[in-house]
C-alpha cells in the first residue's frame, strides 16, 4: 500500500507538473473532441443532401408521397439526437460511485451479496424484492468503499486493494483509468475519439442504440443511392461519378457498423467489454480464466436485463468468481445440463 502510494504522489506531480508547464496539451483534446463531433454532423449532411440535390426523382416521390421523405428524416433526427445525448452521457466513474455511495438514495448492488441471498437451490438467480434491496443497501452503505471494492474479489487476490495512481481511487472489478478522461471508468469498454466520451457501464446501452440506429440509416441512404445510379434519367457524368464515390464511402462506413454492431451485441449477450476481450491475459484477476468461459456473464437473458434496463439505474460492481467456480463453469455440457439450460 504504502508503494503505491508513492507511486501515486509522484505520478501526481508529474501530471501537475506537465499541466502547469503545457497547458495547451489539455485544451487541445477538448478542441479535437469538438473538431470530430462537427465533422461526424457535417458528413451527415453531406450525404442526406447530395442524394436529395442530385435526384430529381427523389424531391418528385416527396411531394407525391411525403411520409417516405419524413420518415427518413425523422430517422436522421433521431439518430443525431442519440448521438448528441450519447456523447454528452457519463459511463459511470468510480470517484462517483464513491460519492453516490455517501449519499441517502445511492444504490450499491454487491452482486455477491445478491447472489448469495437469492440463488436458489438449483443456482439459478431469483427476482430480487425491492425490500431486500433496501436491507442491502443499507448494509453496503454502512461498510467503506475500500471493504466493499475488497469484497468483491477472491480472497487473496492481489487486485483487492489496487490504487489508480492517477486519481488514487481503490479501483472495483472491470474499472479502469482512462488518460483521455483522466479519470477512472466503471466497466470500462473503450474511449470513443467520435463521441469524445468512454463507454462504461452508464452509457454502453446508450452507445448501442446510436450504432444500431445509425445502422439504418446507412442502409437507407444506400438504398436512395442506388435507387437515384440506376433510374433512367438523363444526367451529366459528374452526377454518376459523385454518387458513385459517396456510395462507395457509404458502404464501407455500413461495413464497419454492421461489424461494430455484431460485436457489441455479443459484448452485451456474454456480460463482457472491448478492454476484458481484448485485454484477458493483461487484467490480473482475468488470469487463468478458461477459455470460452464468460466470467461475469450470469446467463443471456440476465446479462440483457442487466445491459438495458438497470445499469443506468444503479452502480453495479461486480464481483469476480473464484477461479474454482469458473473452472467447473468450463466442462462440457450434459444432455441434462442442455434440457435444464445450465448458463442460465
Ligand atoms: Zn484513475
Ligand atoms: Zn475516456
Amino acid at each position: 500500500m504504502a508503494d503505491a502510494d508513492l507511486r501515486a504522489t509522484s505520478i501526481r506531480e508529474v501530471r501537475e507538473k506537465i499541466s502547469e508547464l503545457c497547458p495547451s496539451v489539455a485544451e487541445r483534446a477538448k478542441r479535437s473532441s469538438w473538431g470530430l463531433k462537427a465533422l461526424l454532423l457535417l458528413l451527415h449532411v453531406v450525404f442526406v443532401g447530395t442524394v436529395f440535390v442530385l435526384d430529381p426523382t427523389l424531391v418528385r416521390r416527396t411531394r407525391e408521397e411525403p411520409w417516405y421523405t419524413a420518415a427518413y428524416l425523422v430517422l436522421l433526427l433521431v439518430t443525431l439526437v442519440q448521438y448528441i445525448l450519447a456523447s454528452g452521457s457519463s459511463p459511470g466513474y468510480v470517484i462517483d460511485a464513491m460519492r453516490a455511495g455517501s449519499e441517502l438514495h445511492a444504490t450499491f448492488i454487491n452482486t455477491s451479496m445478491i447472489s448469495k441471498q437469492s440463488t436458489s437451490k438449483n443456482g439459478s438467480l431469483t427476482p430480487i424484492s425491492r425490500n431486500q434491496l433496501e436491507r442491502l443497501n443499507s448494509r453496503t452503505n454502512s461498510s467503506s468503499w475500500l471493504q466493499q471494492v475488497m469484497n468483491l474479489y477472491p480472497p487473496g487476490s492481489s487486485s483487492r486493494d489496487w490504487t489508480c495512481p492517477y486519481c488514487n481511487v481503490i479501483q472495483p472489478p472491470r474499472s479502469k483509468h482512462c488518460h483521455d478522461c483522466d479519470k477512472c471508468v466503471l466497466q470500462f469498454d473503450h474511449h470513443c475519439v467520435w463521441l469524445g466520451t468512454c463507454i462504461g457501464l452508464k452509457n454502453h446501452c446508450r452507445f448501442w442504440w446510436y450504432i444500431f440506429e445509425e445502422t439504418i440509416l446507412s442502409v437507407w441512404t444506400v438504398v436512395l443511392y442506388i435507387s437515384f445510379l440506376r433510374s433512367d434519367i438523363d444526367k451529366e457524368w459528374w452526377k454518376d461519378f459523385l454518387g458513385i464515390i459517396l456510395l462507395a464511402a457509404l458502404i464501407f462506413c455500413l461495413i464497419f457498423l454492421l461489424l461494430l454492431l455484431l460485436f457489441h451485441s455479443y459484448l452485451a449477450l456474454t456480460n463482457q467489454t472491448t478492454y476484458e476481450l481484448a485485454r484477458r491475459k493483461r487484467v490480473l484477476y482475468l488470469r487463468g480464466v478458461p477459455d470460452r468461459v464468460y466470467p461475469f456473464s450470469k446467463g443471456i437473458c440476465r446479462n440483457l436485463y442487466t445491459f438495458c434496463c438497470s445499469r443506468e439505474k444503479f452502480y453495479i460492481l461486480e464481483e469476480v468468481p473464484p477461479m474454482e467456480e469458473l473452472q467447473a463453469r468450463a466442462r462440457p455440457y450434459t444432455w441434462r445440463e442442455i434440457i435444464s439450460c445450465r448458463c442460465c
